[in-house]
């Protein structure tokens, strides 16, 4: 059975790369009916913290990846790792190394002095047990380095393909540090064995670790698992993925309104791709299509536009019910949740966010989008009003249009519109005009949705409420981003 672990460091947020870490073990594990474990890899106590570690299992949770077993913490698992380097200790793999840093720290330098490059040389391999106890003696703690042998390692990477390495490039690399903590290779090849991980799946910065652990299995008797060393994203610039290139939290991306399953989407076609055709997949899809051996090894580009634009096809894709899912908790947040929408009005709220979403590219700009319509509570862009509402005729031309509108039986779209345009023409003047001015009276802004279903989905009680140009001129809200930094209405499509 297939049995893969996402092992994170709590030492920062959920960068989005860690995620999709998450996201190809957490696919394979359900396409093969297998187990996908948690693990969090908090040894460095002082650059971990329990913040950390809450912050990572709530982004897993957000994305809707669960795990089977764990989350596993090492930092309560020291004991095991002490008594794994004792035994290779013991069986001859390892031995004690007394050197202190600046002792190590001189040596390298004589050595890089001559041109050469350092490893450690073994200095304490040769130590005689009357040079051990002296040290010890001097108080000096001991750390354990695993005895690196002869020969060459190589593994069939299932993404990057044969990996073959001369031991002899490998040092004598540390396993139990002089504090008693393990280092990361011999806490990993610890713990996967306890887990029985057949598959570790990760970044391809830890390809040049793998020979190490490789023969860590090896001197523990036990076969290694197989590898799939992932792509490590880039920025568009073709550089590693930092903050330069924009925000590296996951989280960030639920803070903006960004949809779970966009984000999963744009995450899981980094190196892979669900299908023939870009659009968004159902995780059921993606989890019947994955394959490790389709994972290219080219590097993948963190490209914004893109997770944007599967957003905003979600949310048009998203039946209301579906889309209510996230869309509701960030209503009740911004207050403007009423009970009703669910109840008597649940076909009107429908239709007007199938109205909204079309031009929402995500769950804060469809909040924007809906505000006017749920509560009187709304602002007025003052580019739209210096724009559209200071023309001297409008006061005479909109209490006329005013009465049109009141003497409406049915307020709907078509006759909405038939009443403005006659308005217009009786008037001499372009019905442009009055629905300029009708969209920043009744909604705050310049570019909406066609105004004839937003004025219908207002109600008539509403429309005529707002057609008042002094109501609007207390409305106008003076820092607006819009103003501040001279653009249009973030509503546009
Ligand atoms: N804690 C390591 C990391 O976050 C895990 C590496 C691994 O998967 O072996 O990079």
């Amino acid at each position: 059975m297939v049995r893969v672990r996402f092992a994170p460091s709590p030492t920062g947020y959920l960068h989005v790369g860690a995620a999709r870490t998450a996201l190809f073990n957490w696919l394979f594990a359900r396409h093969e009916k297998g187990i996908f474990i948690l693990r969090i890899e908090d040894t460095d106590v002082a650059r971990s913290s329990e913040e950390m570690s809450q912050a990572i299992l709530e982004g897993l949770r957000w994305l809707g990846l669960d795990w089977d077993e764990g989350p596993i913490f090492q930092s309560q698992r020291l004991a095991i790792y002490q008594e794994r380097a004792e035994w290779l200790l013991a069986h001859g793999r390892a031995y004690e190394c007394f050197c202190l840093p600046e002792e190590i720290e001189a040596r390298k330098k004589e050595v890089e002095a001559r041109g050469a490059v350092w490893k450690y040389d073994r200095f304490c391999l040769r130590l005689t047990p009357e040079e051990k106890a002296k040290r010890r003696a001097e108080g000096r703690k001991r750390a354990i380095r695993f005895l690196v042998p002869p020969g060459r390692t190589q593994f069939r990477d299932l993404v990057h393909g044969l990996i073959s390495i001369d031991n002899r490039q490998l040092e004598d690399f540390v396993l139990l540090r002089s504090d008693g903590l393990p280092t990361y290779h011999l806490s990993v090849v610890v713990d996967d064995l306890a887990s029985r991980i057949t598959h570790v799946i990760r970044g391809d910065d830890h390809i040049s670790n793998t020979p190490k652990q490789i023969l860590l299995y090896e001197a523990f008797g036990a076969s290694p698992p197989e590898f799939a060393h992932l792509p490590l994203i880039l920025g568009p610039d073709r550089k590693k993925l930092s903050k330069r290139h924009g925000v590296t939290s996951l989280l960030h991306y639920r803070d903006q309104g960004i949809l779970p399953l966009a984000m999963f989407n744009f995450l899981a076609q980094m190196s892979w791709s669900p299908g023939p055709e870009e659009r968004i997949y159902s995780i059921e899809e993606m989890i019947e299509n994955f394959s490790l051996s389709k994972i290219s090894k080219n590097s993948p580009i963190f490209d914004l536009n893109k997770l944007q634009w599967l957003n905003s096809r979600l949310i048009k894709e998203m039946k209301t019910e579906q889309l209510l899912t996230w869309l509701k908790p960030e209503m009740e947040k911004a207050g403007l949740w009423q009970a009703s929408l669910q109840t008597e009005r649940r076909e009107w709220f429908s239709r007007l966010l199938d109205l909204v979403k079309v031009r929402s590219r995500n769950l804060r700009e469809l909040i924007d989008g809906l505000k006017p319509f749920l509560t009187d509570n709304y602002e007025i862009d003052p580019v739209g009003y210096e724009k559209y509402l200071k023309d001297e005729r409008l006061p005479d031309l909109l209490s006329r249009l005013r009465e049109d509108f009141e003497n409406l039986s049915e307020f709907v779209a078509p006759a909405i519109e038939k009443a403005l345009r006659q308005r217009a023409e009786k008037e001499g003047v372009q019905a442009a005009l009055f629905i300029h001015a009708l969209r920043v009276l009744t909604l705050g802004r310049t570019v909406s949705p066609g105004i004839f279903e937003v004025l219908e989905l207002l109600g008539k009680e509403k429309t005529l409420r707002r057609l008042d140009l002094k109501a609007a001129l207390s409305r106008l809200a003076p820092d607006s981003p819009q103003v501040q930094n001279g653009q249009k209405s973030e509503l546009q499509g």
